[in-house]
């Protein structure tokens, strides 16, 4: 089976929706066409010259990274700095470039979950969860056809919330209507009124799902007209948001855990706060620079908060009530590919896939 680029984009963005990316963010796909064929993906972090050419040296015509290469408007192309000169190369050799960045920040089984992950956190839950992300539907059915278009709306991805699927409310009612001269309607008859016993159904859905589910309503619905209201919700959605705090199956102590997180995540260097002198169990991780989350790692009463990109005044906020630990935005990240690639490998066997084998940090260390 042969698979295009939006083939494989439309994989990435069902676990990780452009709609779930910061405001600021450039996640989609920068350059390439959609339809060509994919010969082979590279996943990275970054993308940068010398991953372009790794991947013409490979076969592959893809790069799925983290990182945007293109992050803010391009009013020329010229090859100045590092940016141009690596999207014109990508583009010279018909290379397509896919950026997967704060949305898949934001995902369950995103990047703060590899991290949960390498260091053997049970129970993580989202830090920070985005609030504004659900919608609410509430529409009437006749009772015959409540099975059905549940079912509908249950398949366009309505009615999930946490492990929970199939979720709605259902109360039994009368609808009433009156059909008009150029109606054609599935019961009653022109110009008069008609009583129908109907299921009153609520389900919630992700915002992003809007269309999907409207169409699937409208589809499974016997009505000509279908009746239903749609509801903006302000309730957070605890699937989607930054940063994520998980727990330690056994506590340890504290400089033991530094050593721990510094072989499972194989850093060279951990800067970190004072020592609190009490044993380590709950920790908030957010991969990058994720000091704005330090507020909800305190109320999550993490007792370490492990990110990147800490600012010298920003450490003092650790204020004494857990540890701060900046352990570098490559290496909180990096795994990321490895992520990318167990996903892309589930959904596409017969695709080529590879690591990226280029050190894209431009930070070293003496
Ligand atoms: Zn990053």
């Amino acid at each position: 089976m042969l698979y295009s680029v939006s083939d494989v984009v439309s994989a990435l963005e069902t676990i990780a929706p452009p709609a779930y990316q910061e405001s600021y963010d450039n996640a989609r796909l920068l350059t390439g066409n959609p339809a060509n064929q994919v010969t082979g993906i590279i996943c990275s972090l970054d993308v940068t010259e010398a991953v372009v050419q790794e991947a013409i040296e490979m076969g592959c015509n893809l790069i799925v990274a983290h990182h945007p290469i293109i992050f803010k408007g391009l009013k020329s192309l010229t090859g100045k700095d590092y940016i141009e000169r690596t999207v014109i190369k990508a583009i010279k050799n018909d290379i397509a470039i896919y950026a997967i960045h704060t949305n898949l920040d934001h995902v369950q089984h995103g990047v703060n979950k590899k991290i949960c992950d390498m260091l053997g956190l049970v129970h993580p839950k989202i830090l920070a969860p985005k609030p504004n992300l659900l919608m609410k539907l509430t529409t009437f059915v006749p009772i015959e056809s409540t099975e059905s278009i549940l079912r509908a709306l249950d398949q366009a991805g309505a009615g999930r919330i946490g492990n929970y699927s199939s979720c709605s409310f259902q109360v039994a009612g009368t609808g009433t209507f009156k059909p008009s001269e150029e109606a054609n309607p599935t019961i009653g008859r022109k110009e008069e009124l008609t009583r129908v016993a109907e299921t009153r159904i609520e389900v919630l859905f992700p915002a992003h799902l809007k269309n999907t589910i409207l169409k699937a309503l409208k589809e499974a619905h016997p009505y000509e007209e279908v009746a239903y209201y749609l509801q903006n919700l302000e309730n957070e959605n605890q699937e989607v948001g930054s940063g994520m705090v998980g727990e330690l199956e056994h506590p340890m102590e504290e400089a033991a855990f530094l050593h721990h997180l510094k072989k499972a995540m194989n850093l060279r260097v951990v800067k970190h706060t004072a020592l609190q002198n009490k044993p380590i169990q709950k920790i908030a991780v957010c991969g990058g620079a994720g000091i704005f989350l330090l507020s909800a790692a305190k109320r999550a009463q993490a007792d370490i908060f492990i990110t990147a990109d800490v600012k010298y005044h920003e450490y003092f906020d650790a204020d004494n009530q857990l540890i701060i630990a900046d352990i570098g935005h490559y290496e909180s990240e990096i795994y990321t590919k490895e992520l990318l690639l167990e996903f892309l490998s589930q959904k596409f066997s017969n695709i080529a896939l590879y690591l990226t084998k280029i050190v894209t940090n431009p930070i070293t260390y003496i």
